[in-house]
C-alpha cells in the first residue's frame, strides 16, 4: 500500500466493469450482451448523422462545453413535465442538475449529506452497487437492511430501527430503485408509505433508471417534498449509454447544492448534443418500448414454464431468474456453472445476488438466451 493512499481504501477493489475488458478465450466472437441492461439497438442512423453533422459544424472541441446547460436542463424539464402528465410549467431548469452518469450525481449527493462523518446511508440489498461502492470510497458508513427472499419487498422493520438506532453518524439518506435492480419490483404502497413517513432531516433518493419500462414515477410528489429527490438517466431507454448523462429532479435547493459539489465542465460537448437529440426524437427512440415488453412476458412465460427455474414479474427491462434446487445442491456452484455455460455459448447475463438478472435484448437474442438456458440445464452437472 502506498503510504500516503487513506488506510481505508486498501480494502476496496476497482469496479469491475461489464462487460469486461479482460479477454476470455473461451468466449465465442458474435456475444449477445444482456449483461448491463443497455437498450439493444444503437441510436437510428439518421440521429448518428444529426449528431456527426454537429459535431463538425457547431461543437468547437477548442472551447470548453456550456458548463451551465441551461438548454439541457430545459429539455430534460419539458420531458419530466410530460413524463408525468403533468402541465409544461411545474419543473423547470431550476428543478434539474445533470450529472456524467448518474453515478455522479449519486456521488454528488453523498458529498452533499454525509461527507466527513455528518451521515450514513441506508440501502435494502440487494439493490444497486453503486450507491455502497460510492459512500465506502468517500468513507461514508453504508447500513443496510434485507429484502423477502420471495417478493423482494424491503425489510420495512429493520429499515425503521436501522433508522432510529443509528447515530454516530445517523442515516442521512435512503437510496432505492424504483423499480429496483437486480430484482426488477417497483416499490410497493407500504414502501411507499414509509420513505413519505420520513423525517425531512433524511434525504430520500429515487432511482427511476427504468422509468421509461415501468412508465411510473414519483415525480409529482417532489412538489410536496423537499427532502426527495429522482434520479434517471440517458443510459438505458434512450440508448445513450456511452455518452454518459443522468440527471436529478429536485426542489431547486437541493439543485442549488448539487451545482455547488459538481465538477465545472462534468459533461463533454458532445454528451450534451446527444441529449439534446435524444430528447428532440424520444418519440421515435421510445417506439422500441412496447417490443421490448412484449418480449419481456413471452421470456417470464417462457421460464416460468421450466420446473427447474424460479422467475420474477418485472417492471423494467430486465428479468431477475433463479434456480430452484434440492437442498443437497449447492446453488452458488450450480448458478456459476449456469453463468459460465452461458458465456461460452455466447449469451452474457449478469450473475447477482443468488440469481441472474438478464437484460431483454432483441427478439433474436431473447431466442438465444431461451435456447441457451434451455440446452445447459439438461447437463447433468446443473441438474446434479
Ligand atoms: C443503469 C443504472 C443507472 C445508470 O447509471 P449511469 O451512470 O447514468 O449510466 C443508475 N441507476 C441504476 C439503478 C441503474 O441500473
Amino acid at each position: 500500500m502506498l503510504p500516503f493512499i487513506r488506510s481505508d481504501l486498501a480494502q476496496f477493489t476497482a469496479y469491475k466493469p461489464h462487460p469486461s475488458s479482460d479477454t476470455d478465450a473461451a468466449v465465442p466472437v458474435q456475444l449477445d450482451r444482456l449483461d448491463t441492461n443497455e437498450s439493444p439497438y444503437d441510436l437510428p442512423l439518421e440521429l448518428k448523422q444529426k449528431l456527426a453533422w454537429t459535431f463538425q459544424q457547431v461543437i468547437e472541441s477548442n472551447r470548453y462545453p456550456d458548463g451551465g446547460h441551461q438548454e439541457l436542463k430545459g429539455a430534460i424539464a419539458e420531458y419530466v413535465n410530460e413524463s408525468a402528465n403533468l402541465p409544461s410549467s411545474s419543473f423547470t431548469a431550476a428543478n434539474i442538475s445533470v450529472g456524467n452518469g448518474s453515478d455522479e450525481l449519486i456521488r454528488s449527493l453523498l458529498i452533499a449529506t454525509c461527507l466527513g462523518d455528518e451521515g450514513s446511508i441506508l440501502v435494502a440489498n440487494p439493490t444497486f452497487s453503486m450507491y455502497g461502492i460510492l459512500a465506502q470510497t468517500l468513507g461514508i458508513p453504508v447500513v443496510t437492511v434485507s429484502r423477502n427472499p420471495e417478493n423482494f419487498t424491503i425489510d420495512l422493520t429493520a429499515a425503521q430501527s436501522a433508522i432510529e438506532q443509528t447515530q454516530n453518524p445517523p442515516i442521512r439518506v435512503v437510496f432505492v430503485v424504483h423499480p429496483n435492480s437486480p430484482t426488477a419490483n417497483p416499490l410497493t404502497a407500504n414502501e411507499l408509505r414509509w420513505l413519505k413517513s420520513l423525517s425531512d432531516q433524511i434525504l430520500v433518493v429515487i432511482d427511476e433508471a427504468y422509468f421509461e419500462f415501468s412508465q411510473t414515477t414519483l415525480v409529482s410528489e417532489l412538489t410536496q417534498r423537499p427532502n426527495w429527490v429522482i434520479l434517471r438517466t440517458f443510459s438505458k431507454a434512450f440508448r445513450l449509454a456511452a455518452m454518459r448523462v443522468g440527471y436529478c429532479v429536485a426542489h431547486p435547493e437541493a439543485i442549488a447544492i448539487l451545482e455547488k459539489v459538481r465538477l465545472p465542465y462534468n459533461l463533454p460537448s458532445f454528451s450534451i448534443a446527444s441529449a439534446l437529440v435524444a430528447l428532440q426524437n424520444r418519440d421515435i427512440l421510445l417506439e422500441s418500448i412496447p417490443q421490448t415488453l412484449d418480449e419481456r412476458t413471452k421470456l417470464i412465460h417462457a421460464f416460468s414454464q421450466h420446473p427447474a427455474l424460479a422467475v420474477a414479474e418485472s417492471a423494467a427491462n430486465f428479468i431477475f431468474l433463479r434456480l430452484k434446487l434440492d437442498s443437497d445442491n449447492s446453488s452458488d456452484t450450480t448458478l456459476l456453472n449456469l453463468h459460465q455455460q452461458l458465456k461460452n455459448s455466447g449469451t452474457l447475463v449478469r450473475q447477482i445476488s443468488g440469481g441472474l438478472r438478464i437484460t431483454i435484448g432483441t427478439p433474436e437474442e431473447n431466442i438465444r438466451t431461451l435456447n441457451h438456458i434451455q440446452t445447459a440445464l439438461i447437463k447433468p452437472e446443473l441438474i446434479g
